[in-house]
Order: C-alpha cells, then structure tokens, then sequence
C-alpha cells in the first residue's frame, strides 16, 4: 500500500545512503546570497543526480521573496492518493541558522519569519517493479543511462503565491541532453505556471531529442534507448498525429507536448507489448523495443494518437466520475485509430481490420454478458481481460453513438462535433458527465441519446453493437 506518507520502516535502508549524499552533496551546494528587492516570490529547486547508484534524489531548494511568517509545504497527491515522503527535511535562514519546522501528517510548516529561507531533504525513488499497475503512482526513475523526474513524485508544493514560478536546475553529467514539458535551457526548467506544476515531467540522460513547432504548439519527444528505426521517423509521425488532433478541436489547451519514448520493460504474458500514459502535458509511450519500422505504420501508433487525445478528452474535458470512464477511455480508443486512418498512418483496410479486432475480442471476452460495460473499471484493472473489455466496450459504444448521430442528422453531425462543441464551450472547473454529452448530442443533432446509452452500458445482454465497422468518411 502506497496511501499517505510512505512509512518509514520500508525505506530505512536508505538512510545511510541519505545521510552520506546529504554530507557530499553539501560541499557542492550554492546559494543565493544577496536578494533583489523587486523579485517576486519564486522556488528555485536544486536535484543533482550526480551519484546515480544511491536510489534517493537529494532536493534543495530557496523561497526568494516571500513576506508570510510561515510558510507551509505540501507533497502532491498522485492518482492513487499517495504521496512522497521528504527524509530528513531541514529549513534555515540565509545565515544558516536552522528554521522552526512543525510537521503534522500532510504538512510542514516553515517559521521562517517573512525572510528568505533555503530547504533540503531527499526523496527514495526506487520502487520495485514500477512496470505493474503501480507504475501510476511513481513515475519517477533513475538509472545511469537517463533518468525522469515527475514533479509530484519528488517536490513539495507550497502555499504562497509564487508570481515568478519555480525553478529547477539538475546537476546532470556534460553528455546528458534535457527536455522539460515545461521550458527548458539546457539543465534548467522553468515552470511559470504553478498549478502546471505537480504534472510537470523532466527527462535527461544519453538520448535523442527532438523539438518542434506543430500549429503554433511546441512539440517535444525524448527517445531513449536503442530502437530498429529511426526516432526522427517516429517523430515526424507524432508530429502529423498532433497537428491532425489540433485541427479537429480548432486549437489545443497546451502549448506544449512532451513525448518521453522508452523501451517498455514487461515482456508477454499478463503485460501489453506497448502501452501510454499521459500526465498533463507529457506522455510516456514504452514500445516493444523489438518493433521495427513498418510497426510505425500499424497499430502501436495509437498510442500516441490515444495519449495525445486525452489532452483533449480526459484533461479539459475532465469526466465527473468514474461511471463516465467508458466515454473518456472509449472515444480516446475510437478517435486513435480514426486519427491514424485520417492521417493516412494506417490504411482504411488496416482501420477495419483492427476494428474487427476489437469487436471479436469484445464478444469473446469472458465478461461478455456478465459485466456491463459502465461497471468494468470499477473491476480488477490489474486483469488483462477486464481492461480489453473496458476499452472495447468504450470503442463500440461512441462508435455506435457516432453512427446514431450521423443517421440522425443526414451526415450533417458527427461525434467528434460533439466532442468539440463541448471542449470549446466547456467552463473553468467544470467536469463531464453523461447528462452533458446527451445534453451536447441532443443540441446539435436533434436525437436523444439518453435510453440508449443506458441500455448499452448498463445491459449487459443488449446485443447493440454490429458486427461490420461503420463507414469511414
Ligand atoms: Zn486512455
């Protein structure tokens, strides 16, 4: 179990480790010694991974410009409610003097008298298998080739307005390259936008990097490891999937994409050859590290269609709960493989056939009749089966909605209107639901979807779905 602060018993072995780079990290340490009295309160964090064996990051940081006479600390929670666990957090004033820290179970609190302080702990990074379910909760990674660095899995947030961002500066080797979904100038990321910044996703290491502007947007990819073709390829690839994706929403809500492409490290068995994660402006993409270049042009393109998407549906559009999961998770699946059709990655044989791959795998699926489709992720995840039948089951669903839609309105609205009709007119803070997409479906097309969709996702022996794939335009 990973809830909370991580107990401290599981990491103990490392403090020696901790204590030691604590002692040597020290003699390197800089600091801010005057102050300008127009700065604005900012974070500068300092990370070296100079000593990559120790499996613990040793973060330092100052508090420039704050007039509060505390300040509070917190870690960010992760998608599972977990939270890192700063070791050995001390705070001192720029003379040296250390700080009061009250700590309480989800804060700290820094006395730090309305003055500039300067902070350090260290963070354990290594978690066993990080390629389980559990890969949700701690992205974070380092080995002697690269490492990467989510936000949330290694700085604490804080609570003052911190106007002029936050800075973080990574002491890497020479040959080591960085990209940022933030912005980066060589070892330094800059995040303006604190509430960007939990999400925010740093990658360094002996790789290939490629950055480029797609419709005003930045495109960023990170590929590591040796690969049987070539990364410019799969770039340019990204790149014609993000500009296709940008169009069919008239713009996108980030200004910049950050494609991080590893060797995915489960083999066979229970795992998936290739699989993504998106994770506010970046996405992870493990490939199979024995695809070749004519895989570029087939099915694990998805993932980049689908990951690129949930920029889209899953972030702006944000679902409501979980019983919604079916619509963000089943569009994203149906639009990938559209976007690779409508981009020409894949042909519309190779659209049709991998349809037809999903259906036969929905119907055969032991849960087929058994578990209705809205209830399949509130099931075990961790079950192969029970995720193919999750995201068929969301693909043929809007892909049935989409023909119903077109039918209805002569051809004249598609679902992909709907889509877009409810991004552009979507309000700060709000989420999606059901009651939203019927309310979308029905404003723009005429038809009531409501009775429909709950027999498909709420009967499992509704036969609804055909067995052709609906026609392509
Ligand atoms: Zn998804």
């Amino acid at each position: 179990m990973r809830t909370g602060w991580m107990t401290k018993g599981r990491y103990g072995h490392l403090l020696w480790a901790a204590v030691l780079f604590v002692f040597v990290s020290y003699l390197g340490c800089s600091r801010f010694e005057t102050r300008l009295s127009s700065v604005r309160p900012f974070i500068h964090y300092r990370v070296s991974v100079s000593d990559l064996d120790l499996e613990v990051l040793r973060v330092e940081g100052d508090v420039q410009g704050v007039v509060r006479k505390e300040t509070i600390f917190r870690p960010a929670s992760n998608d599972e409610g977990g939270t890192i666990d700063p070791i050995g957090f001390k705070a001192e004033d720029l003379d040296g003097r250390a700080l009061e820290v009250e700590r309480s179970d989800e804060a700290l609190k820094i006395k730090n008298d309305g003055k500039d302080f300067s902070f350090s702990y260290t963070v354990p990074v290594v978690v066993e298998n990080r390629y389980s379910p559990d890969v949700r909760t701690m992205l974070t990674m380092i080995d002697t080739e690269h490492c990467r660095l989510v936000a949330r899995d290694l700085f604490l947030l804080c609570d003052t307005d911190l106007a002029d961002g936050i800075i973080i500066d990574l002491d890497i080797p020479d040959d080591w390259v960085l990209a940022s979904s933030a912005i980066s100038i060589r070892k330094r990321t800059v995040v303006e936008e604190t509430g960007d910044f939990p999400l925010t996703t740093i990658v360094c290491g002996r790789m290939q990097s490629f950055d480029s502007s797609v419709d005003a947007v930045e495109v960023s990819m990170a590929s590591i490891g040796k690969w049987r073709f070539e990364a410019e390829r799969l770039f340019e690839l990204v790149r014609r999937i993000a500009s296709y994706e940008i169009d069919m929403f008239g713009g996108s809500p980030r200004a910049k994409f950050l494609v991080i492409v590893e060797p995915n490290p489960v083999k066979g068995g229970a795992g998936f050859d290739y699989y993504g994660i998106h994770l506010g402006g970046t996405m992870f993409l493990f490939l199979d590290p024995h695809m070749d270049g004519h895989m570029l042009f087939d099915a694990p393109m998805s993932v980049v269609a689908h990951e690129l998407f949930h920029n889209w549906n899953g972030e702006a559009l944000s679902p409501a709960s979980n019983s919604f999961l079916w619509f963000t998770e089943g569009a994203t699946v149906y639009y990938s493989y559209r976007v690779l059709e409508g981009t020409g990655i894949i042909t519309p044989e190779q659209y049709k056939a991998r349809r037809n791959v999903i259906y036969n795998r929905f119907v055969d699926n032991r849960y087929h009749g058994k578990v209705p489709i809205r209830e399949a992720q509130n099931n075990d995840l961790g079950d192969k089966e029970m995720v193919n039948f999750f995201y068929d089951g969301g693909y043929l669903t809007c892909e049935r909605l989409d023909a119903m839609i077109r039918s209805e309105s002569k051809g004249r609205i598609k679902l992909i209107d709907v889509l877009r009709y409810l991004y552009n007119n979507r309000k700060p803070g709000q989420r999606v639901d059901e009651g939203l997409l019927v309310d979308a479906i029905k404003k723009l097309s005429g038809l009531d979807v409501s009775l429909a969709l709950q027999k498909m996702l709420d009967d499992p022996s509704a036969e609804f779905f055909s067995k052709a794939p609906s026609s392509l335009d």
